[in-house]
Parts: C-alpha cells; sequence; structure tokens
C-alpha cells in the first residue's frame, strides 16, 4: 500500500521553535544554499578552492553576528544561530565550517575576551562580512594538549607584542583580514588572544593542501617571525586558557548542529534516492532492511537535533556549561559519522559518485567528529564534570 510520505527530516517539528522571522530567516538560508551552492559545490570541493564569487550572496543573508546583542550585529539567538548551522552543512559542511569559524571562533573571541572599545572596533565590520576571521589555536605538535601544551610565544616589548611560533590546521587562514592567535606569554606563562592584521609583517601562510575532507575550507599552516602586534590589538579580557575556552564552549555547540546539519544532509539524499531507485522491480525504499537504515538515520539526526535545541535553550539561559556542549559535540558526531556511512551504504556503488553527494558528507564528516575537540577529549570534558575526577593526565 502507498502512503502520503514525511519527507520533511524536521521529523520533530523543531522549526516550530523559531518565531516568524526567524523561520524566514532560515527559509532564505535553505533556498541559497538549495540554488546557488548545492549545485556547484562539488566542482570547489574537487579543486580545493573557496567559491568567493558566492561570497557577495553570503554577506546578503546575513549570518554572522546571531549570538551576539548589539555591534551591529542581528542576535537572533541561540537557537536560530544552531538551526541555521545545520542548514548550512545539510547542503555542505565546508561553508557551514566557514561561517563557523567566522562568527562562531573568531567573531566569538572578540565578543567574549574583547574590551568594549575592541567589540564595538572589529565587530560590526565582521557581521557585514566587510571582514573575514580565523583563529588560530592548534599547532603543528600541539592539538588536543592546547589547554597547557602552547608553544607559541607572546613576548612584552614597550607597547607592543612580539608573536613566535606555528599554527597549523587554521581554517579561513589564508584570506581572513584578522586570525586570532592564541599564544603563551613570556611574562606570565598565561595563554592569551591577539588580533593579527592581514598582511603584518612575519606572518606567513601557506595553504594545506591534498586533505580528504572539507577541501573547500581553507585551512592554513601559519608562521609567526617576530611578529610585533601593538597592545590595542590583545584581546583584553583573555587572561588565561579559561577565557579561551569560553570561546570553546559557545562554538562546540556550534558544531553538535553542524554535525547534525551533516547527518540530515545525508539522509535527505539517501530517502530522496530510495525513492526512486528500483531493483528487483521495486522502489528500494520498499524493503525492509532499507527502510531500517533510513529510521535509523531519521533516529540519529532528530536526537541530535532535538538535543542540540535543548543546549540552545540552555546556552540562551547562560546555563549552558563547558560540559554541555562537549557532550553535544561529542554525542552528535559520533551519529552523524554512523548515519552518513548508512547512506552511503543505501546508495550502493553510487555512494561513492560526487556527484550524487552522499560521499562528500561522508568524508567531511570525518573532518567535524576530529575538530574542536576530539570525541576522547569532550568525552574527558564530560567525564571530569560526572566524577569530579580529572582523567586528562
Ligand atoms: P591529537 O591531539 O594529536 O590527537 C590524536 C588522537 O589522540 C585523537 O584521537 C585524540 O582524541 C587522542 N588523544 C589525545 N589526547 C588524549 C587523551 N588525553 N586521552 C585520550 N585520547 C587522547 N584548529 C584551530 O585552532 N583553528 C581552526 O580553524 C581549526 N580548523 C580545523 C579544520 C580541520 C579540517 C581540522 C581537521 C582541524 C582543525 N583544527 C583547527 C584543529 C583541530 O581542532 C584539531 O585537529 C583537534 O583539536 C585534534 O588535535 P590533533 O589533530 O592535533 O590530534
Amino acid at each position: 500500500m502507498t502512503r502520503t510520505a514525511v519527507t520533511d527530516a524536521d521529523f520533530y517539528l523543531l522549526e516550530q521553535s523559531l518565531d516568524d522571522d526567524g523561520r524566514q530567516f532560515l527559509r532564505r538560508v535553505r533556498e541559497f544554499m538549495e540554488k546557488s551552492v548545492q549545485p556547484v559545490i562539488n566542482h570547489y570541493w574537487t579543486r580545493e578552492e573557496f567559491p568567493f564569487d558566492l561570497m557577495d550572496g553570503f554577506r546578503g543573508l546575513g549570518i554572522p553576528g546571531q549570538l551576539y546583542q548589539g555591534y551591529d550585529c542581528p542576535g537572533g539567538g541561540y537557537l536560530l544561530d544552531g538551526m541555521i548551522a545545520m542548514e548550512l552543512a545539510r547542503v555542505d559542511p565546508s561553508i557551514s565550517t566557514f561561517f563557523g569559524v567566522h562568527g562562531g571562533l573568531a567573531m566569538g573571541s572578540i565578543f567574549l575576551c574583547g574590551s568594549e572599545e575592541q567589540k564595538r572596533r572589529w565587530l560590526p565590520e565582521m557581521a557585514r562580512m566587510e571582514k573575514i576571521g580565523a583563529f588560530g589555536l592548534t599547532e603543528p605538535d600541539v592539538g588536543s594538549g592546547v589547554a597547557g601544551g602552547l608553544t607559541t610565544t607572546a613576548r612584552r616589548d614597550g607597547n607592543e607584542w612580539v608573536l613566535d611560533g606555528q599554527k597549523k590546521w587554521i581554517g579561513n587562514a589564508t584570506f581572513a583580514d584578522y586570525v586570532i592567535i592564541w599564544a603563551r606569554s613570556l611574562e606570565d606563562d598565561q595563554v592569551k588572544g591577539f588580533v593579527v592584521e592581514k598582511g603584518t609583517p612575519g606572518f606567513e601562510t601557506s595553504k594545506q593542501t591534498d586533505k580528504i575532507a572539507l577541501r573547500v575550507v581553507q585551512n592554513a599552516h601559519i608562521t609567526l617571525d617576530g611578529v610585533r602586534v601593538p597592545e590595542e590589538n590583545r584581546l583584553q579580557e583573555a587572561n588565561s586558557f579559561a577565557d579561551t575556552a569560553k570561546v570553546l564552549r559557545l562554538t562546540r555547540a556550534g558544531v553538535a548542529w553542524q554535525a547534525t546539519g551533516c547527518a540530515r544532509g545525508a539522509y535527505e539524499h539517501a530517502l530522496a534516492y530510495a525513492r526512486q531507485r528500483q531493483q528487483f522491480g521495486r522502489a528500494i525504499g520498499g524493503f525492509q532492511l532499507v527502510q531500517d537504515l533510513l529510521v535509523k538515520m531519521l533516529s540519529n539526526v532528530t536526537a541530535s537535533a532535538c538535543l542540540c535545541a535543548r543546549l540552545s535553550a540552555l546556552q540562551q539561559a547562560d546555563l549552558a556549561e563547558d560540559h554541555h556542549s562537549a557532550l553535544a559535540k561529542a554525542f552528535c558526531t559520533v551519529r552523524m559519522r554512523e548515519a552518513v556511512g548508512w547512506a552511503r551504504e543505501l546508495l550502493g556503488g553510487n555512494g561513492i559518485l560526487l556527484e550524487n553527494h552522499v560521499g562528500r558528507f561522508v568524508a567531511d564528516s570525518e573532518a567535524i567528529y576530529s575538530y574542536e575537540g576530539t570525541r576522547e577529549i569532550n568525552t574527558l570534558v564530560v567525564g571530569r564534570a560526572i566524577t569530579g575526577l580529572s582523567a586528562f593526565v
């Protein structure tokens, strides 16, 4: 028997939690992503290029700054911000990452760790995307252990700071106007944040090539060789790694939404495929084992989205702590990795062809799984919270 299909992956109607303006905003993002990004993104992915020709379109959407009130930011709130991240990722995880780095990590560093004057100076132009930001924390030899292990140094010299060291994996950094560099002060041994402007002497970037995931994201290896930064570019409220961690708490929640979007995109492609692909004289979606894959995918997407929505509510109420974001990031990325694998399986051989999109989600999910704290590290954050015992060392 054929019935009307519930093809909407917003299975528990979470979009209804947004107000009319929020829903309209989300629809505009969806329309742009489906009409302007989806048809061309595989081309950029193959070439490891960023679609700079779409930048005016991205600007027109007015996405950055949903999390921040004031400073010419749209301030739509945590739920809308998260649902936008999901919406972007459901078409392309690289584009979602581009916005996550700019609007989350870079603008979030300034919003949470900058002085009032610094916020007024940088946030409005970043919200308008006249200037693009990046966030440089990870180093070639220091990833999970950044809290205690940063080797990039900052030496005070009068009214300036001199930065020396290297950074690895820094998204957007090949073209960003502002790169937030986290370095250990030789004065007090604490981690501090610096806004390094494009073109500063001694600051060099080289693009990381041959990635198998998020190939549209422009990641850079950065060398800092005696880079001089004025004191007014030091984030005035970043006094130790605890302040850096506030930024990660904010953005890990965004990555959980992003993972949910990546899983959702793969599920939606798989569902459409299952309804039209014929084998044994009927649509494969009519086979019980195929339905099992689809329902498992939808369960993962739905559980992740509901978890993220609750986390957004906690953030909105100022109740979210590190372990809340860490649990969501770990849980949703694991569920994503399962879901994209099942989607690939459902498409059979066609699942490995880029033109069917699911293969790109499978590859991209590997980077989302590991960045902004691996599953192990986020698990240790939650483990410490629930036992009161740190297992980090
Ligand atoms: P490692 O820290 O070397 O870890 C290797 C393995 O060991 C992992 O499985 C890890 O979980 C495990 N491990 C480590 N310590 C422990 C422990 N104590 N207990 C158990 N297991 C442990 N960084 C930025 O600063 N800015 C960016 O814009 C940025 N963008 C990125 C984009 C991409 C595509 C990628 C892949 C990474 C990006 N990163 C960025 C870096 C990212 O945050 C790190 O890759 C991540 O934190 C993990 O560090 P690592 O890769 O050095 O792995």
